[in-house]
């Protein structure tokens, strides 16, 4: 890092309203992925100038590349002709990547670079996908190139910040760095959350001063700040990790003034489409490293265009985590041809499930499910779960978890009565019932069923129905 880079970073870190830093992290890019990435920016770039998606024949080269490195590839593709038998070669699953992680990791990569993302997301079942920094880098060029899109110019100068990603959570990291790949420009991520600062009117001081070209994060925390009456106009906002609604965006983009782009990314793929400018209501695929296929859920099959089906993503970037027919979870459908926008990659829409649930404590203020994940997720009996609200402070909290939290035993009570119980499913209803406020009541259910699939890990039931009769 430059002196430049420390000193503008350390004004933006000092800063008397800055948020309450609790994490230090750098992009960790050596010389080597500096490179990897720009030559990646290089064919990305050409790519989409020249309209040269991944097609199948790109795909079968990517495997082929991949089968002597990978013992995984080498088993899905035995007795199969890539060319020929496509079609037949088995998905992987999520649950794959939890069971056979070592059998995907190429045999001959050194591991000593891995990065394991700390699962973000609100799906049920955690997700163990090892990345590399300079597949992390490459978000960089990605994310530029459809800002480009809608008329942003990136800065790369240290001076400048690109991005502040928005977060609202009860416990998160916040940091501040400078991006070695975009010149040295600050990124920064702070938590909307009023304990994460000082004095919580520092939030929009802190933004204003940094001055950020682009703001981003996911629907729930934009609607926060929305909400919050956040007076700040940056250039473009990226909206990411669950699907952003189509009245969300309209008020997003009359309070910021500016557009939202919506961005459909997952840790094990990467960014994977970016709303078109044209009809924001469909994606358009941006990578020109993946191959994505609609599945059907029934058959297996692959579906032809303008069929629903599963997404499935082939390919990528990162060298730990080379993608055969991955299985994403989510459902959408695939049309190719050209687009009124200029841009010729195959359109997909996305089909609701990645809508964000929020939860309402029984005053009405509103709990993020990310908060409610990061206790599940932190507790080591529990491998899956699904949380629902059904009435105004009724939850149910239903898991999949280990034996010892699953069996209930006699409790003596003070009154040297004994019921039916166990103590570690009344610590974590204890747990739960303290975040979802005064007056909540939380069941734990431990019937629920461990099938690998990706579960609806969020269900406000009470919600949808008070919406329904309004
Ligand atoms: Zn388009």
């Amino acid at each position: 890092m430059t002196e430049v880079w420390a000193e503008e970073l350390g004004k933006l870190i000092h800063s008397t309203h800055a948020p309450i830093w609790n994490a230090s992290i750098g992009d960790r890019i050596e010389k080597e992925d500096f490179d990897f990435v720009q030559s990646f920016k290089k064919s990305l770039y050409h790519s989409k100038e020249n309209q040269n998606y991944l097609d199948k024949n790109g795909a079968i080269q990517f495997l082929r590349k991949n089968q002597f490195h990978s013992s995984f590839f080498r088993t899905q593709l035995e007795g199969l002709s890539p060319d020929d038998d496509y079609a037949s070669i088995p998905f992987t699953t999520r649950e794959d990547l939890q069971t056979k992680i070592t059998e995907i990791i190429p045999s001959d990569m050194d591991l000593t670079r891995m990065v394991v993302n700390p699962t973000s997301g609100t799906t049920g079942l955690p997700i163990l996908a090892p990345n590399h920094p300079r597949a992390v880098g490459c978000y960089v060029p990605l994310i530029e190139w459809t800002v480009e899109r809608y008329g942003v110019v990136p800065k790369h100068n240290p001076k400048s910040t690109f991005a502040i990603q928005l977060c609202y959570q009860e416990k998160t990291i916040v940091y501040a760095t400078n991006h070695s790949l975009a010149g040295g420009a600050k990124f920064a991520k702070i938590n909307l959350h009023p304990l994460a600062w000082k004095n919580p009117n520092d939030i929009e001081k802190f933004i204003k001063e940094c001055s950020p070209q682009i703001l981003t994060g996911d629907p729930y925390a934009l609607e926060m700040a929305m909400k919050m009456g956040l007076d700040y106009k940056p250039e473009v906002i990226h909206s990411t990790a669950l699907e952003l609604t189509t009245s969300l965006r309209e008020r997003l983009k009359k309070h910021f003034q500016c557009p939202v782009i919506n961005f459909y990314s997952l840790n094990e793929t990467g960014p994977i489409a970016y709303a078109c400018q044209a009809n924001p209501d469909w994606m358009h695929i941006l990578p020109h490293d993946i191959y994505v296929e609609i599945v059907s859920n029934e058959t297996g099959e692959v579906e032809s265009t303008g069929n629903v089906g599963e997404i499935v993503v082939t390919g990528g970037r990162n060298p730990y985590l080379p993608l055969l027919r991955y299985k994403t979870g989510d459902r959408g459908e695939l049309h190719y041809g050209v687009c009124t926008c200029g841009d010729h990659f195959p359109r997909l829409r996305l089909l609701s499930g990645r809508k964000p649930v929020y939860f309402t404590k029984p005053n009405e203020e509103t709990v993020n499910p990310i908060d409610v994940a990061r206790i599940l997720r932190r507790n080591p009996h529990i491998y899956q779960f699904q949380v629902e609200q059904f009435t105004k402070r009724n939850f149910i909290c239903r898991v999949s978890a280990s034996s010892e939290f699953s069996e209930l035993t006699y409790i003596s009570g003070t009154s040297g009565s004994t019921t039916q119980g166990n103590t570690l499913q009344i610590q974590l209803q204890l747990e739960l019932e303290s975040l979802f406020g005064f007056g909540s009541e939380v069941q734990i259910d431990t019937k629920f069923q461990l099938d690998g699939k990706k579960q609806i890990a969020f269900i406000n039931s009470y919600l949808e129905r008070s919406e329904k009769t309004q």
